[in-house]
């Protein structure tokens, strides 16, 4: 199978037909919308494989030289690298009214951080904290995130974003006195009382800020949801800290790539030894706040859970009563 990187999920429609001649030329005739948000064609023989690869120089020039800045050298030999998978985004602020930021532009700005690597990466981007793009199963989720400006003297003490903020977000709004108290402790950042306001009193500022959860991982062995590792950081910020995930890789694979979670990695590092190596370099902008530690908690797949095999589930239609009760089996 082929993939197609497809950076931020978005690309112009025209690529579809390139898809479209590697399936029916060289594939089964299918593709496949790839997990990540490649472009798939299965089916396809290894001695097409070379055939494929020198189709697919035009694409990776267009989408990855041209369209994101790559810098590399491209040939008829397929991607030079598969480390860094595709970058997931979800449609952001280019479709969707929740977004604080434009996913997609900044999946471009990072396919040129992390691509081409030996090292792995999973990257997601999503617009607000509902991470639709799931990035806290991510080794770096990337979620756009707002300190909304309250103007007073807007304000007519509707209440409508406390309760947006009651149901939907944090509950950190109260209406007192026919105006807005916030308690800047737990706000989240998701513009939720923005939308919600009628009179715009609550205001997006220009600047768009981003909160990173790392470690966040899938797997057979040891699944588990990712942690604040930064908040309210700039684009730029974000920029210098994935840019430096190739160094902090080779420096705790002592320059070795090989197939492995960046949860993992972290977890070699330890967490402190990531943040050092992970901000060398890097100017925080003055809002900026940094984890001092994660404690992780992964999920316990070998616990000791009594499933009953199907063959001793009761039958449909079978009826339990005090004097014959269902055996739930585990011994009790
Ligand atoms: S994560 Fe937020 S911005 Fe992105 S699609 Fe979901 S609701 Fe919209
Ligand atoms: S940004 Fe979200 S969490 Fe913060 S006050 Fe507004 S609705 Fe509440
Ligand atoms: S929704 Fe807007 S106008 Fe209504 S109370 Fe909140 S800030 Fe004031």
């Amino acid at each position: 199978m082929i993939q197609l990187r497809v950076p931020g999920g978005l690309i112009e429609a025209k690529y579809l037909k390139v898809i479209q001649e590697i399936a029916e030329r060289w594939g089964d005739g299918t593709f496949h919308m790839g997990m990540r948000q490649t472009l798939n064609a299965p089916g396809i023989k290894f001695e097409n494989v070379e055939a494929v690869n020198t189709y697919l120089e035009e694409y990776i020039k267009e989408v990855d030289v041209e369209m994101c800045g790559v810098d590399m050298d491209v040939t008829k030999a397929g991607y030079p690298t598969i480390g860094a998978r595709n970058i997931m985004a979800c449609i952001g602020n280019s479709h969707c009214v929740k977004a604080n930021i434009n996913t997609w532009e900044l999946a471009r700005k990072l396919e040129k951080q992390i691509f081409p690597s030996h090292y792995h990466i999973k990257l997601a981007i999503a617009g607000c904290p509902n991470d639709c793009a799931k990035g806290h199963f991510n080794d770096f989720g990337i979620i756009g995130v707002t300190k909304p400006i309250y103007v007073k003297d807007r304000c007519i003490g509707c209440g409508r974003c406390v309760k947006v903020c009651d149901h939907a977000a944090t509950r950190v709004l109260k209406l007192e006195n026919h105006r807005i108290v916030k308690d800047s402790c737990c706000c989240v950042g998701c513009g939720e009382c923005v939308e919600a306001c009628p009179s715009s009193a609550w205001v997006r500022p220009e600047e768009k800020l981003f909160r990173v959860i790392i470690g966040g991982r899938t797997g057979k062995q040891y699944p588990r949801m990712g942690k604040m590792f930064l908040n309210w950081v700039t684009e730029d910020v974000i920029l210098q800290v994935i840019g430096n995930w190739q160094k902090f890789s080779a420096n705790v694979l002592h320059h070795k790539p090989m197939y492995i979670h960046g949860g993992h990695l972290i977890d070699r590092a330890g967490y402190q030894k990531f943040k050092e190596l992970m901000l060398d370099g890097v100017e925080l902008n003055p809002e900026a706040q940094v984890a001092q530690r994660i404690l992780w908690a992964e999920t316990e797949y070998r616990a000791n859970i009594n499933v009953k095999p199907m063959s001793q589930h009761p039958s449909p239609g079978e009826v339990y009563t005090l004097e014959k009760p269902f055996n739930y089996g585990g011994g009790h």
